[in-house]
């Protein structure tokens, strides 16, 4: 399990003693509300009498207050965004998590919910001084249901280790990240996660067959069902998927698990453009129909930088483009036999230039997770811009170039990858420290760019604190005002992770 301090990323997580000597010795992020010009909404401001309150609910433990303590979960993962909360509060049943909130709504303190900490937009930390919720603590499994796949957990459980679990019960989890050994479920559903296996299995709001949340006033508003079909009345449910954190905290996770497959298989191809990439991705879906689980692509410098930047091996040999092909099947012979025909096929048509194709864990596992790495090998070399957009996919990679030439030397690297059978792609632009001229030159370009051809401006990161003042090139006037009609009347004293995803008026 991953720690929330980390300061080195993807293959260097450290152990939360390790982060904390670090910290001590270098930089810190600049406080958000210093970098981004944030002015503090009228909140309580925390006093003696809170803190002794807390620990009246949750025992000393539970309530930190040391500053050195409390640093980590004040620093987002990117180490982009520094809040100044003085309080973090772990508890450890719904029941706690209500207490806190009528609480803290009574008292008008606003307070940071947080799961892993490994969003890229700034939603998980503070702004300013709001009271951190952190999940960690709700880690149990409640149920698991080997005929319907249903499985029931508190939400502060971890992606990878329920994953293992449901292995056990030759069931898999339906979404799989980069940060699935630190992100957790609550993390996952509140900013409706996307990753690499959302081609095969849908998004959560497919997955999720019910969840348990509390509001702001601490109501705890029941939903956890596991039924597949539940049409009486609204589904509250989707109101909390993707909400980021904003109408309620997430307290119980009910998930369809689809079944573990027998076979898996990973293609890793040289691709010459992106124009073939896209013939391949046409090709894929008709040659592997529904075995095809993941279709992600990269470009070189995505796969050379984080190559050299983590020491990480490259199966093959330099290309402009590499695709990353999986399967799940139910017959290893059969799932890699297609593969290899559809390899031999594209090879001989010149759309795969080179490739490696293995059913062999370690193997598979190399491929992977040179591709999940990509999304921190850039935080080596200095300061990373993460952009996360959906483009119709024949405008899939347009930006990337028009980016390199917007930097030119401003930029150590612009590189692209995703999910390409998703439409999303993942810009970084890696500079060699943040300054707001290299940002002015990004925003609002890329949005306007995004916006021109129907896109959207985050495809699965969400807004949090960084794009609420973007949100309108993705979404009209009367869609923001019914979200302002929500939040008020779900958090009328605007409590919930204040300064995230609706703009200012
Ligand atoms: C290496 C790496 C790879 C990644 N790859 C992907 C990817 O492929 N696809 C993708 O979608 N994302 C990806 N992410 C982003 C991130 O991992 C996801 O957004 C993840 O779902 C966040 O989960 P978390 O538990 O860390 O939540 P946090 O980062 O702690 O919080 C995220 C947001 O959810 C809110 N929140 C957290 N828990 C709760 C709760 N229980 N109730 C209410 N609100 C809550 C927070 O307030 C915050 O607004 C990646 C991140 C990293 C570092």
């Amino acid at each position: 399990m991953i720690s929330p301090i980390r300061l080195v990323l993807v293959t260097a997580f450290s152990n939360n003693l390790r982060g904390r000597a670090k910290y001590a010795t270098q930089a810190l992020p600049q406080l958000s509300s210093e970098k981004y010009d944030v002015k503090r909404k009228n909140f309580a401001k925390l006093q003696t009498k809170d803190v002794e309150h807390f620990k009246y609910l949750l025992g000393d433990e539970r309530v930190l207050t040391d500053e050195t303590d409390v640093l980590p979960f004040n620093i987002d993962w990117i180490k982009n965004c520094r809040g100044q909360s003085q309080v973090v509060l772990k508890p450890k049943t719904t029941e706690e998590v209500s207490k806190i909130l009528t609480y803290c709504n009574d008292r008008k303190l606003a307070v940071c919910p947080q799961g892993g900490n490994t969003g890229l937009v700034g939603g998980s930390v503070p702004v300013f001084d709001e009271v951190i919720v952190n999940m960690m603590l709700m880690n149990k499994v409640i149920s698991i249901d080997d005929i319907s796949g249903a499985l029931i957990c508190e939400a502060g459980c971890i992606l990878e280790s329920l994953d293992n679990m449901a292995r056990d019960h030759q069931l898999i989890m339906p979404l799989d990240l980069g940060a699935k050994g630190t992100c957790q479920i609550g993390g996952n559903v509140s900013t409706n996660a996307g990753g690499l296996r959302l081609l095969r299995y849908g998004n959560l709001h497919g997955s999720i067959l019910g969840l348990e949340a509390v509001k702001a006033d601490g109501t705890v508003i029941d939903c956890l069902k596991t039924l597949k079909k539940d049409n009486t009345g609204y589904h509250l449910k989707h109101l909390f998927i993707g909400s980021e954190g904003t109408l309620g905290l997430v307290t119980k996770v009910a998930i369809h698990c689809p079944v573990l497959p027998k076979a898996v298989t990973v293609g890793f191809f040289g691709v010459e453009n992106f124009e073939n990439i896209l013939k391949l991705y046409r090709s894929a879906k008709s040659s592997l129909g529904e075995i095809l689980s993941a279709f992600e692509m990269a470009d070189y410098e995505s796969i050379s930088n984080t190559s050299k930047n983590l020491n990480l091996p490259n199966p093959i040999s330099d290309y402009p483009f590499y695709v990353l092909v999986e399967t799940h099947g139910s017959n290893e012979a059969h799932d890699e036999e297609k593969l290899t025909k559809f390899l031999t096929k594209e090879m001989e048509s010149g759309l795969i230039l080179d490739g490696t194709v293995s059913s062999e864990p370690k193997k598979m596992q190399t491929i992977w997770n040179l591709r999940e790495s990509i999304a921190g090998a850039g935080l080596v070399k200095g300061y990373v811009f993460k952009y996360d957009v959906s483009i119709p996919q024949k405008f899939y990679y347009d930006l990337v170039p028009v980016l390199r030439k917007r930097m030119g030397d401003k930029a150590v690297t612009v590189c692209g990858y995703g999910h390409v059978g998703d439409g999303n792609i993942h810009i970084n632009i890696t500079v060699p420290e943040y300054t707001k001229e290299a940002s002015s030159i990004l925003e609002p370009f890329i949005f306007e760019e995004v916006a021109k051809v129907q896109g959207s401006i985050s495809a699965e990161h969400g807004v949090g604190f960084r794009k609420p003042h973007y949100i309108h090139y993705s979404k009209d006037k009367t869609a923001l005002q019914l979200m302002r009609d929500l939040k008020q009347l779900m958090d009328p004293n605007g409590i919930l992770n204040p300064y995230k995803v609706l703009p200012e008026i």
